[in-house]
């Protein structure tokens, strides 16, 4: 079977490129290991506690970050309607009331409006002022997207423009957890892209979840007739002459002058010897655990009315492996009934993340993984109740996921969430044809993975197709 393009991975990038791809008239096939789309923000079946039958959950969608209103151009998440054919209004976005940076005795407010967290900054950390809007100056006038830009350490560059460390700590840590393979730091052309996403724009919640992203991707691609095959596990991708030829599924070969992997960099590697022989990606070590908690009833606005916590009980924040289990000392934590328009009366959800450590997680003996569980439930539980001072919900159901659900159900090695800390941010490899998207390529999250899956199926599969 022959194809003008293979992608690798059914997540947001893979369909994105695929759209792409079939938007522009080329036989495309995406292979996808699982039984499901979605990737690492898929959704999942759990039998119903309280009518009988199942009930899908989403495996982690906190927030959809670059938020934009209705009408507005130029920004990531026009671009991606722009580019996918898609209307504002399938997304059906409910935006956020509010997130806060919770640190000890101190707190900054944010919102999808940015004069929010200017004037927490500018009352908090008086002294800061002039610095903090020179970094916004900084962050605006940075070519993020500039494919040829090396790592540059982003508290090297903050150290430079704010003198208060605590005000670096506060503002690093949401732009970390929520998207740095870099243990303690980013590279700055990512922490602008954060910043944008984040505070520029904000965050929003499809309602329905995640599952309204991934029904109205499988949907673009069956109106441009594109293959998407499950349960197809690319277990080696073929190369001749360092040129990638196609991909061995099952012992079928299928052929292709163009491979999108969006597995993630080692993680091709392995598929590919002649690739692994020329470069050594390394794995990341960024690994988390997250709860799911569904009560009987919402939190009420007096307990608490924002949308996502991010919060830290150290003056420093510390984003790294945990070193133990998990890490209590930082959590985020989202009340996904707290974003506007989402709000009814009945049962209430609650998730929290925090930082882990797969080794530990890897050794641990398979009859102590259920208790370990048990002991992050409590501990995310205590939080919850602490950022909610006054609430008493009964507990219906609950969930928790290990680094390895992560790696099980995505296959990503160490079951790494940001990836590879070596980025190929252009997309290409040494080999030609054989090119990474979404993560590794240094676009994530769900807006950015999806770009991702843009632009490399732009730059590399359409060769200067108009968008
Ligand atoms: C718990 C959790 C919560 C998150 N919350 C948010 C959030 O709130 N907001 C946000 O923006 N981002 C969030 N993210 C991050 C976001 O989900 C990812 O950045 C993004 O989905 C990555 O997409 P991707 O296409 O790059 O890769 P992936 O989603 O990893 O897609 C790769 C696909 O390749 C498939 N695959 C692997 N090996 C093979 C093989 N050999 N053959 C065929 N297929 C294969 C995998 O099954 C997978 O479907 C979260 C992630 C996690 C884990």
């Amino acid at each position: 079977m022959s194809y003008d393009a293979i992608v690798i991975g059914a997540g947001m990038s893979g369909l994105a490129a695929g759209i792409r791809l079939a938007m522009f008239d080329k036989k495309v096939v995406i292979l996808e290991k699982h039984s499901i789309p979605g990737g690492l923000n898929s959704y999942y079946q759990r039998r119903n506690f309280q009518k009988g039958g199942v009930r899908q959950f989403d495996v982690g969608l906190h927030a959809l970050t670059n938020f934009i209103k209705k009408g507005e151009k130029g920004k990531p998440f026009s671009k991606l309607l722009k580019q996918l054919r898609l209307s504002y209004d399938d997304f059906k976005l409910c935006p956020q009331t509010y997130s806060k940076i919770v640190f000890p005795n101190i707190e900054l407010k944010f919102s999808n409006d940015f004069e929010l967290l200017c004037s927490e900054v500018v009352e908090k950390f008086p002294k800061e002022k002039d610095h903090f809007f020179n970094l916004v100056e900084k962050v605006k006038s940075f070519n993020e997207l500039d494919l040829g830009l090396g790592y540059q350490s982003s508290r090297e560059v903050l150290k430079t423009l704010i003198s208060d460390d605590l005000l670096i700590e506060m503002l690093i840590c949401p732009l970390l957890i929520y998207g740095s393979a870099w243990e303690d730091d980013m590279d700055f052309a990512q922490f602008v892209i954060m910043f944008k996403s984040l505070y520029f724009e904000g965050f929003s919640r499809p309602q329905g979840g995640v599952r309204t992203i991934i029904s109205l991707l499988m949907k673009k691609l069956e109106e441009l007739g594109a293959e998407v095959r499950f349960k197809a596990s690319v277990n080696s991708i073929i190369t001749r002459d360092g040129r990638a030829v196609g991909v061995d599924v099952g012992g079928e070969e299928i052929l292709a002058p163009v491979i999108l992997s969006s597995i993630g960099y080692p993680e091709t590697c392995r598929l590919t010897p002649e690739l692994a022989d020329k470069v050594s990606p390394r794995v990341g070590a960024m690994t988390f655990l997250e709860s799911i908690f569904v009560f009987d009833k919402k939190i009420l606005p007096a307990q608490n009315d924002s949308t996502i916590i991010f919060y830290n009980n150290n003056k420093k924040y510390n984003y790294r492996p945990a070193i133990n289990y998990f890490d209590e000392s930082s959590a985020v934590v989202c009340f996904p009934d707290n974003y506007e328009m989402n709000q009814s009366q009945g049962e209430g959800t609650v998730r929290v993340t925090y930082m882990a450590n797969y080794q530990q997680w890897r050794d641990l003996e398979r009859n102590h993984y259920e208790d370990k569980k048990e002991l992050v439930g409590q501990s995310a539980l205590n939080l919850v109740k602490k950022l909610s001072p006054g609430f008493e919900g009964e507990l219906l159901f609950k969930d928790i996921f290990s680094p390895l659900t992560i790696e099980r159900y995505t296959w990503h090695l160490n079951g790494t969430v940001y990836g590879s800390i070596d980025k190929t941010r252009d997309g290409s490899t040494p080999i030609s044809g054989l090119y990474i998207i979404g993560t590794d390529q240094g676009f994530l999250g769900i807006v950015g993975s999806i770009l991702s899956g843009i632009s490399l199926a732009n730059l590399h599969g359409l060769m200067g197709a108009e968008g």
